[in-house]
């Protein structure tokens, strides 16, 4: 069963459950309370009316054939049916054309002291009234019973309307209390099913735009989730996307420039001595130059797939940080670049992972390197604020675009503007806001195109 017919079914039911009982109580109550205590006291004054007369009438007391032609001749003008008893409750006679199976007996006790008796019978086969009314002489004494007796039915016809009414006010209602409900159940179902809908389209593949966050609390609760979660995917899949390109892209140069130099050999450069040489060493800084790679994938897959596990201690950034530049002075140096680094005495220590600040701190120097060109400087600094200690490494090189300064810290993303500049798979920075951010820190950047760039990392005191 659908969603919908769900709805729909519990919206409706409780009415077709509960509108049939207060349909069967109402009749119930107007029955009982109402039709036979109306047929009590009508049959109750017949009976008065009956044993005034009787009263007269002494012989028809003790003798059944008196007693019937007494009913014969009252029994015209009255509808109920009147039976008469001796003082004993014995028959003496009844009007009744087919007595009734049961007759209910007297309480012969609550007669004798001069009482009536009303018996209300009230069952599914049978609804009756019956009323005992003693005839008493002149002295008092109980001289004869009279019975007057009548069920539901004579009285049915001012029923049939009252009953009519009810049945029209409950059906009614039911149909009212079905459509409302069937309306309040489609409302609800409608942005469940809307937001259902959309998710099949995104699962297969049919729709890119976020689902309209409307309804209940709950159903934009989940739109809203959904969203996230195909934001979450469509971004995965790009990444991967940018993975295989990187890959492709990183991989293919090198194994290209080295097969080349395979067939070289092969065809008989091999023979001469300098050249084999010269090739042999190109071949063996290809291979290097592909190492980082292959360390860049493996913290991929140590740190962004998996948790970073830091292991903190104290690091005093004066001391700690001088040495740590050594080999990217000479790095910088070796390519021509001015480098400076003013790293003031006294800092504060922080709490940190001295190996993965080392490398964050390296992967930012290493980009500002590579991406400025013979003739740039890089200037490493470090300082401290109320709250912080910061590093900070800043170039002269081609600087990022606005619009691409947020994206360069997704994994795999690298900027293709300059193509001078040879690039790594796109995670140095990923990584690098990972290990400051996991140590509470902060990677901040500001960079102009043309001028430079200046990536700092700010960490708590
Ligand atoms: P890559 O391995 O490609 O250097 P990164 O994550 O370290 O990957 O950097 C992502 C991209 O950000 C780079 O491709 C480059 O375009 C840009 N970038 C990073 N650092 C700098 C910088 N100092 N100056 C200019 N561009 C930079």
């Amino acid at each position: 069963m659908s969603l919908r017919g769900r709805f729909i079914l519990s919206h409706i039911l409780p009415l077709l459950l509960i509108l049939p009982l207060i349909g069967a109580a109402l009749i119930y109550l107007l029955e009982t309370q109402v039709l036979l205590q109306n047929l009590s006291t009508s049959l109750t004054q017949q009976a008065a009316i009956i044993s005034a007369v009787a009263n007269g009438r002494p012989e028809i007391w003790t003798n059944s054939d008196q007693a019937r032609a007494f009913l014969a001749q009252i029994n015209n003008q009255l509808e109920s049916d009147i039976t008469l008893l001796a003082p004993s409750g014995d028959f003496l006679a009844t009007s009744e054309t087919q007595p009734a199976a049961e007759i209910p007996t007297p309480d012969i006790n609550a007669l004798l002291a001069n009482r009536r008796q009303v018996i209300i019978t009230y069952r599914l086969d049978e609804q009756s009234a019956t009323i005992f009314v003693p005839v008493t002489n002149v002295n008092q004494q109980l001289i004869g019973i009279v019975e007057v007796s009548d069920n539901l039915e004579s009285v049915a016809g001012s029923f049939t309307p009252l009953s009519r009414f009810v049945l029209i006010v409950l059906l009614g209602g039911l149909a009212a209390g079905s459509l409302i409900g069937w309306i309040l159940a489609i409302r609800l179902e409608k942005p469940i099913g809307g937001v259902t809908t959309a998710v099949a389209d995104i699962a297969a593949g049919q729709r890119t735009d976020p689902i309209p966050e409307t309804g209940t609390k709950e159903t934009k609760e989940l739109a809203r989730s959904v969203n996230v979660l195909a934001a979450r995917l469509r971004e995965l899949e790009e990444t991967r996307q940018r993975l295989l390109a990187n890959l492709v892209h990183e991989l293919g140069r090198p194994l290209g420039a080295l097969k080349a130099a395979v067939n070289v050999l092969r065809e008989g450069a091999g023979e001469d001595p300098a050249l084999r040489e010269e090739l042999l060493e190109g071949m063996d800084n290809t291979i290097s130059h592909m190492e980082p790679l292959l360390d860049d994938l493996t913290r991929l897959h140590g740190q962004i797939l998996g948790n970073i596990a830091f292991n903190l201690q104290p690091v005093h950034l004066d001391v700690w940080l001088p040495p740590l530049l050594l080999p990217w002075r000479a790095a910088a140096q070796e390519k021509g670049l001015l480098w400076h680094s003013d790293i003031p005495q006294h800092l504060p220590a922080v709490t940190a992972d001295p190996d993965r600040l080392a490398q964050a701190v390296g992967n930012l120097v290493s980009n500002a390197i590579k991406y400025t060109a013979t003739g740039g400087s890089v200037v490493v600094s470090a300082g401290e604020t109320d709250t912080d200690v910061w590093i900070e490494v800043k170039d002269t090189g081609l600087g990022i675009a606005p619009d691409e300064q947020a994206r360069i810290f997704e994994a795999f993303y690298r900027s293709n503007r300059d193509r001078r500049f040879p690039q790594g798979l796109g995670l140095g920075l990923t990584i690098a806001k990972e290990i400051v951010v996991g140590q509470n820190g902060r990677l901040t950047l500001a960079s102009t195109p043309g001028q430079g760039s200046a990536f700092t990392i700010h960490l708590p005191k």
